[in-house]
């Protein structure tokens, strides 16, 4: 059966320099139930996605919540169990893996131990029958660029584990596949190492200007290297967006607990002035929320505010034109570049606050001060509205 795809143009961001007539990758309406042990295990609930030609496109989520799965029946070695997978506007939900342009890195590089990196590299092309000549240029070029020039007659086991997972780079994009698919592949190295191939597979991205669709359950990956993150919660995608609107705009309480540190405070809006809701949670308290024309005086909200937004203070600030909760230190911890506080706020929830180490030669606060906490008003979000 061949349908034609779905039209998902407006969220379709093909990468620099590149456009396209068709998304490189789609779903449409795409369910997966496993059946184990006779029960039927649903490990993709409802799943509508387009990714754009030479995006770097990140699926983000908890461990189970249905990553390993979604790339899988892009790959081919899952099918759904309904729905369609389209490859550039392509039906592919019936073609085998072998005959779907896209490539896979896993986590363990599945090298061949007694090749050296050239043979390791050249393989793919060998057994497609590349001239000579052809599979040295573009193996030359590829060991270029993921910076492994000179490596080329050592073994997999005489390499450390960024070398190879670089090999395993270079082997899975010598054949320019259409997409390469990437399931936590730097998942074994060391934070360091990481955090470098981090870096270095945006650029190699970049370079080679293919479309990478990256798994991980680590949100830092997913904010550096992503043009566009899924959150993925429970088979679901809860948020679609850029790195900044998942981080500063979180669609749901889940996303905000997931991405990065969240201080939320939630109550009873008191009044709406200007477009600007006021939560009182205790006397001289108060949260102001930017919320345009949406939201009624009475109404519950729910408030994020992010750590790195927040003053902390010993006196009660005189601007009026702030938030302010207050509360007591509860711990303080140097980390280098900026000093984290926890307060008890009154108004019940634990908040964190990251205070840079700008200038400040002291804390400011130490455990079991009162402190007073501002931010400025476009510093709150209101979850869910
Ligand atoms: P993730 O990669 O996000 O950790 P997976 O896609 O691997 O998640 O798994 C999603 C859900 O499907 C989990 O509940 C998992 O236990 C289940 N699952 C995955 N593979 C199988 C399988 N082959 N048989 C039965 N259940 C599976
Ligand atoms: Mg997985």
């Amino acid at each position: 059966m061949t349908t034609s795809p779905p039209h998902h143009a407006t969220s379709v961001q093909p990468g620099a320099g590149q456009r396209a007539a068709h998304p490189a990758i789609e779903f449409a309406g795409v369910r997966k139930d496993y059946l184990s042990h006779g029960e039927s295990v649903p490990a993709v609930k409802s799943l509508d996605l387009a990714i754009g030609q030479g995006e770097f496109f990140s699926l983000l989520g908890p461990s189970g919540c249905g990553k390993t799965t979604t790339m899988r029946m892009i790959a081919g070695f899952e099918e759904p169990t309904e729905g369609r997978v389209f490859l550039d506007g392509k039906d592919v939900t019936d073609v085998t893996p072998n005959k779907r342009d896209v490539n896979m890195v896993f986590q363990s590089y599945a090298l061949f131990p007694h090749l050296n990196v050239l043979q390791n590299v050249a393989f793919g092309l060998e057994r497609k029958r590349v001239a000579k000549n052809e599979i040295k240029q573009r193996v030359g070029q590829m060991l270029e660029i993921v910076s492994l020039t000179g490596m080329e007659k050592r073994q997999p086991r005489e390499m450390s584990g960024g070398q190879q997972q670089r090999v395993a780079l270079a082997r899975a994009l010598v054949n320019h596949p259409r997409a390469l698919l990437l399931d936590e592949p730097l998942g074994a190295l060391d934070l360091k190492l990481r955090q470098q191939m981090q870096v270095e597979l945006k650029r190699i991205q970049r370079e080679v200007g293919i479309t990478f669709v990256y798994v991980t359950h680590d949100q830092g990956e997913a904010l550096t290297m992503s043009d566009r993150i899924a959150v993925m919660n429970a088979g679901m995608i809860e948020q679609l967006g850029s790195p900044r609107e998942i981080y500063e705009k979180p669609a749901t309480r889940f996303v905000a607990g997931f991405i990065g540190t969240s201080n939320l405070v939630d109550g009873q809006v008191t009044r709406v002035d200007g477009g600007v809701a006021v939560l009182e949670p205790a006397p001289q308290e108060r949260v102001l929320v930017p919320v345009g024309g949406h939201v009624e005086t009475g109404r519950n909200l729910e408030v994020l505010v992010r750590p790195e937004k927040i003053d902390l203070h010993r006196t009660i600030p005189r601007d009026a034109g702030t938030s302010v909760l207050s509360g007591v230190v509860t711990e303080v911890v140097y980390h280098g570049t900026s000093t984290n506080y926890t307060v008890a706020t009154s108004a019940g929830s634990d908040f964190v606050v990251f205070d840079q180490n700008a200038n400040d030669a002291e804390d400011v606060a130490s455990r079991g001060e009162r402190v007073y906490l501002t931010w400025a008003p476009q510093h709150s979000y209101p979850i869910g509205v």
